[in-house]
């Protein structure tokens, strides 16, 4: 598969799950056990944590099908990248998607706090709320104050961190080798919005 039916069997794949026509895919005993040996996913996923986004169920697939990797607010760090030098370079998926989503609660902490409503977190959660706050205050600087913005701007920058920081795979794109999917899953319609496509259209 090359990156582009890769991209349409999520797409697909998601328009079941929007008309209530799922197939839960390769789920039963037969593809459990054919996945003992390995492996073979065409497409790495990185979400946001969100209980509401399970990347899974959101594109109709089953196990072995995709290579997730989830952190609030869809957050790069040098595991992430790990992650996903594994699955590009080891498992050969071919297809990169960024999903952030509608109604989420890292960019609305994060909103609060650009915005003067909250404290700077001092625990954990402070490393979230830097990086996220890096993507509103760009948003805010372009004119854009709606939360929607927000998410589409933290995933348009994810993506940016990705292929800035992977630079190889830039010529992988040029060469028709991967696509890279920055996209925001809408909670009331249970669709994804296409933010951002490299590669596939
Ligand atoms: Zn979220």
């Amino acid at each position: 598969m090359n990156p582009q039916s890769v991209w349409d069997a999520l797409k697909e794949g998601n328009q079941r799950f929007v008309e209530e026509r799922a197939e839960h895919p390769n789920i039963d005993q037969t593809r459990r056990v054919s996945l003992v040996s390995g492996q073979d996913p065409k497409v790495v996923v990185l979400s946001c944590s969100d209980s509401r986004v399970p990347v899974e169920l959101v594109f109709d697939m089953g196990l072995g099908d995709a290579f997730v990797i989830r952190t609030a607010g869809h957050i790069v760090d040098n595991t992430v990248l790990g992650s996903l030098d594994y699955a590009l370079e080891n498992l050969g998926c071919n297809l990169i998607v960024v999903m952030g989503h509608q109604s989420c609660g890292a960019i609305g902490a994060t909103a609060a706090f650009v915005d003067g409503d909250m404290q700077i977190p001092s625990g954990f959660q402070r490393t979230i709320i830097e990086k996220v706050a890096m993507s509103t205050l760009r948003a805010q600087k372009e004119g854009k104050r709606d939360r929607s913005d927000y998410e589409r701007q933290n995933v348009q920058d994810t993506v940016r961190q990705i292929l800035a920081r992977m630079p190889n795979l830039n010529q992988r794109i040029i060469n028709g080798e991967l696509g890279v999917v920055g996209t925001r899953y809408l909670l009331d319609e249970s669709s994804i919005e296409p933010v951002v496509l490299h590669g596939v259209v």
